[in-house]
């Protein structure tokens, strides 16, 4: 059985080594190498020597993102009173989805408004763990949009920075042995945070803005926003009082993936 695991964990760690070396060599992005295998020569990246990547077709590039509203209603909450919007986003054969909860008037002339970008986080959002800052920092969020009145939250369907619920479990098991989340996520053949943000981006266009305030504690959150086309004019830091059972999981973040709190 844990022979068959690390066998598993082994091919996986390979597939992640290839596509980041494809990524490098054809320059492309992590998730067009991630999709693109039968765009270009995999074979060719599987070999460890540096070759030229000149005789590799890229014949297909994925396309253009394309964002759909699917729905909006009114959205009373314990928090106050919303619009929710459901869209989705549509890249080559690739959907995803997100909510926007909107207050106020989000007009650029009002300045620009704040924003969170949440990614889903289903242990911390609805069951309250504590192994993560998930759900302070959502409620966070959402108050300090509704003690201005105006400001929008982007609700991301990725959970785990984009490994899936299950994924993230693991990694949960793989942290339990003493591995750290950076670690966790690496070993079991994923890039620390696999999360591009074309989709928030383009909602963000939806609704008309182009600078935001953003409600984050990650420069990285920022600088994928500004090269997605979006302002930030300011960050907003929305930090969660550190417990005994998060102090590691910051710890992590902030000396791993610079998250600055
Ligand atoms: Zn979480």
């Amino acid at each position: 059985m844990r022979a068959k695991r690390m066998r598993m964990l082994a091919m996986e760690a390979d597939t992640a080594t290839l596509i980041r070396r494809a990524a490098t060599c054809c320059k492309l992005s992590i998730n067009e190498a991630r999709h693109g295998f039968g765009f270009y020569n995999r074979q060719l990246h599987r070999s460890t020597r540096a070759r030229p990547c000149t005789p590799v077709q890229v014949t297909n590039r994925l396309p253009e993102f394309k964002l759909t509203k699917v729905a909006e209603a009114d959205f009373p909450s314990r928090f106050g009173q919303f619009r929710i919007f459901g869209f989705q986003g549509l890249k080559g054969s690739e959907t995803e989805e997100a909510i926007a909860l909107k207050m106020g008037d989000l007009s650029p002339a009002l300045g620009p408004a704040l924003v969170r970008i949440h990614s889903q986080c289903l242990t911390g959002d609805v069951f309250h763990s504590l192994r993560c800052d998930c759900r302070s920092q959502l409620e966070l969020a959402l108050d300090q949009i509704v003690a201005e009145g105006r400001g929008l939250l982007i609700y991301e369907h990725q959970e785990g920075r984009g490994i899936g619920l299950l994924n993230k479990l693991r990694a949960y098991e793989l942290q339990d042995q003493g591995l750290d989340t950076v670690e966790a996520n690496e070993s079991l053949g994923f890039e620390a945070d696999l999360r591009d943000y074309a989709l928030p981006a383009a909602i963000l266009q939806h609704f008309g803005i182009r600078e935001v305030r953003l409600l984050s504690n990650n420069p990285e959150k920022v600088a994928a926003l500004e090269r997605a086309g979006v302002a930030v004019v300011e960050r907003a830091p929305i930090i969660a009082p550190p417990l005994a059972t998060t102090a590691e999981y910051l710890r992590t973040k902030r000396e791993k993936l610079g998250h600055l709190f």
